[in-house]
């Protein structure tokens, strides 16, 4: 007999969430929240399309483009983001530029201002307010030659299709409430070198800003493959294992020990979203793929990997190399280059709401727990965890879930209550653990990988 217990999802709908007579149990645990619903369902197509035509019509967003002009240019185009942003999100974004001059470099001519437009929507709750959420989409574009700056460049899947999808999230949830602070970003000089979302990654990390996740969008806008098929059903999230990194820390020496390849907090994002989006958006599939970023290549979420946060990125499930850093050219009859006709806003409107839906469901909940530790001072067959106490007011308790070593996504799961230590009769030598934090309102945080108590 397979020692897992499949437990299906929680089936029962709470009505008036916030009000619960019982407390939570497994079986009362809410599957869906309204909030998140309402927010699925305000992402709009209609916006997304009027702001992929609107980014385009800046000609090219070249980083080392013109940025005096008001209609053409990268500087036109960070001005008109940044002003959309205040309009839609007024009282509730805080909208900056965050911006340094970046040097000469093997992409960059001349030392370039590089400006990102940062709007942070600030968490309600004292306890979790310093808790970040990044999403990201880069708005700088380019042709065949990576230092050609004059050029037209529309840009627009790679990322014009990125950068709309995080305004109309901002614009959305700007008018909703969370826990945690999102961070809505558009970066600069994705092309150039990643620096635009490095710069941030790096004063974030000096600052010590805890940020629990980030969401890079780049290249989310065709739902068809280079022969013109559609598969409009799925989107790709890439997201790493254990990073290449020269030096083995003692903390990663011990996830290897310990079978924990699949479960760095790159990988538990991951399956949060993939959980979360599936849900909230049906018939759509999120389909994880256990690597960095595409084969040997990256993006605005390598800077925050190596900054040590969890980053994943998002791109649709077929690019067409064609349709991206080309120069605008017609050959065989064939358009080529990245133009909005090849841009599918409803595609895009669903890769948004998978963000959307997994963001909020972040933000709404409490931090992963900490310290989380499997006691293995004696030998047994069961699998004893301890952690440190959340220390949300509104918290409910904890769920310990749990996969086989195979298994990509979690198969068995348990709320076991306001506790910090907790015996499961299931072996620590056959399966994978996890424990999750819950809200009163039954929001679930992704999962903490235990390492061994020593
Ligand atoms: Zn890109």
């Amino acid at each position: 007999m397979h020692p897992v217990h499949k437990t299906t999802l929680p089936i029962l709908l709470l009505l008036g969430a916030g009000v619960h007579a019982a407390p939570l149990t497994d079986a009362t645990l809410p599957a869906r929240q309204a909030d998140v619903d309402a927010i699925v369902r305000e992402i709009s197509p209609q916006r997304i399309h009027a702001y992929v035509e609107k980014l385009v019509s800046f000609g090219t967003r070249h980083t080392m483009s013109e940025t005096e002009s008001s209609t053409r240019g990268i500087g036109a185009a960070r001005r008109w983001i940044k002003a959309e942003l205040e309009r839609c999100g007024a009282g509730k974004l805080d909208v900056q530029f965050q911006s340094h001059v970046h040097p000469v470099a093997n992409r960059i001519s001349r030392p370039t201002e590089i400006v990102n437009v940062v709007a942070t929507l600030p968490g309600t709750q004292a306890a979790s307010k310093d808790r970040y959420y990044v999403v990201s989409g880069h708005y700088d574009s380019r042709v065949t030659d990576v230092m050609n700056y004059t050029a037209d460049a529309p840009g627009a899947n790679d990322d014009a299709s990125g950068t709309a999808a995080v305004i109309e999230m901002a614009c959305v949830m700007s008018r909703h409430k969370f826990d945690a602070s999102l961070v809505f970003m558009t970066v600069a000089a994705e092309e150039q070198g990643l620096y635009g979302s490095g710069d941030y990654a790096a004063k974030a990390k000096a600052a010590g800003m805890n940020i629990a996740g980030m969401l890079n969008n780049d290249i989310i806008g065709s739902s068809h493959d280079e022969n013109g098929k559609l598969d409009n059903a799925e989107v790709r999230l890439f997201a790493e294992g254990v990073p290449p990194v020269k030096e083995t820390t003692p903390a990663l020496r011990t996830l290897l020990q310990t079978g924990g390849e699949n479960d760095s907090i790159t990988r538990q994002l991951a399956r949060h979203v993939k959980e979360t989006g599936e849900r909230y958006v049906p018939d759509f599939k999120v389909n994880i793929i256990y690597r960095r970023d595409r084969y040997l290549r990256g993006g605005d979420h390598s800077p925050f990997l190596d900054a040590g946060y969890a980053a994943v990125r998002f791109t649709e499930p077929h690019e067409d190399f064609n349709h991206q850093h080309q120069d605008l050219r017609t050959e065989n009859g064939k358009k080529i280059g990245d133009l909005v006709e090849y841009v599918d806003p409803e595609y895009v409107a669903q890769v948004a709401r998978v963000n959307a839906a997994s963001l909020a469901s972040l933000a709404l909940a409490p931090a992963a727990p900490q310290d989380v530790k499997v006691k293995t001072a004696n030998l047994d067959n069961g699998t004893d965890l301890v952690w440190k106490a959340n220390t949300e007011p509104d918290l409910a308790g904890y769920r310990i879930v749990w996969r086989d070593t195979t298994a990509p996504q979690w198969q068995g799961s348990k709320f076991v209550g306001n506790v910090t230590t907790y015996r499961v009769d299931l072996s620590k030598d056959n399966l994978l653990f996890g424990v999750q934090a819950v809200d009163r309102d039954g929001n679930v945080s992704p999962a903490t990988y235990p390492f061994p108590a020593r």
